[in-house]
């Protein structure tokens, strides 16, 4: 339902659950966040309210300056801390909204090849199928260039990945995404009122456009893979 992303200069956790907080008008059933710490991703989630994810943030606190956020809106699998975004391998960690409706068919198609999903959610094939393309030998970004050609449905998607601090990528077909850009940091939110508090220099992804992020800046490419300009608007004020 709601998503958010940092590149940050010092640990992201705080700012992830801040960010998401201006989310939760939306509605949402229960949160997450996910981070880069020394290479390797680690996540917390809870079920219910950003209050839940809070106190497990206290007692396991999540360190990391490259983190995604997510607070979610169940449609496939029930609203459970298992269920809760963000979802990971050892390699990439996604956050989503939307539907991924083909789904079924990827999940088996992976499953086929040895992929082990630990839940039933749609968007748990998204993070095998990028998986799967790594195991091939793909760099992160062809990777989900790839990834992105089998998805069929409505997503905007934020992507992290093992070993990969300075590294983030989004993508938007049927769910609206935008990038913050600060100075030396970088912000990804599915609403520019999430990235307030940080930035109000906003870049909003149009339909099928996909975004490799640094904290240096933003590459936007199309689904053919061409790269295309979109501009930085100053976002319009808000509460
Ligand atoms: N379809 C996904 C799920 O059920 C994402 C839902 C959302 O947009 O929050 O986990």
């Amino acid at each position: 339902c709601g998503i958010v992303g940092i590149l940050g200069k010092s640990s992201v956790s705080t700012n992830l659950v801040d960010a998401l907080r201006r989310l939760e008008y939306r509605g949402y059933d229960s949160a997450g966040i996910a981070t880069v710490e020394d290479g390797a991703i680690d996540r917390r989630r809870a079920e219910g309210k950003l209050r839940n994810l809070e106190k497990r943030l206290i007692s396991e606190p999540l360190a990391g300056r490259t983190g995604i956020g997510h607070t979610r809106w169940a449609t496939h699998g029930r609203p459970t801390e298992r269920n809760a975004h963000p979802h990971m391998t050892a390699k990439v960690s996604v956050v989503h909204n939307g539907i991924i409706e083909n789904f079924r068919e990827l999940r088996a198609r992976l499953e086929a090849k040895g992929h082990k999903f630990e839940t039933d959610t749609d968007t748990e094939a998204v993070v095998h199928l990028i998986t799967d393309e790594m195991d091939q030998g793909a760099e992160p970004v062809a990777a989900v260039r790839s990834a992105l050609k089998h998805l069929e449905g409505a997503f905007a998607l934020g992507i992290i990945f093992a070993g990969q601090d300075d590294l983030m990528i989004a993508a938007r077909k049927g769910s609206p995404l935008a990038i913050g850009h600060g100075s030396g940091e970088m912000y990804l939110g599915s609403d520019a009122i999430a990235l307030a508090p940080f930035t109000d220099a906003i870049t909003y992804l149009e339909e099928g456009d996909w975004a490799v992020l640094h904290r240096s800046g933003a590459e936007i490419f199309n689904l053919d893979g061409e790269r295309v300009e979109r501009p930085v608007v100053k976002a319009v004020a808000s509460a």
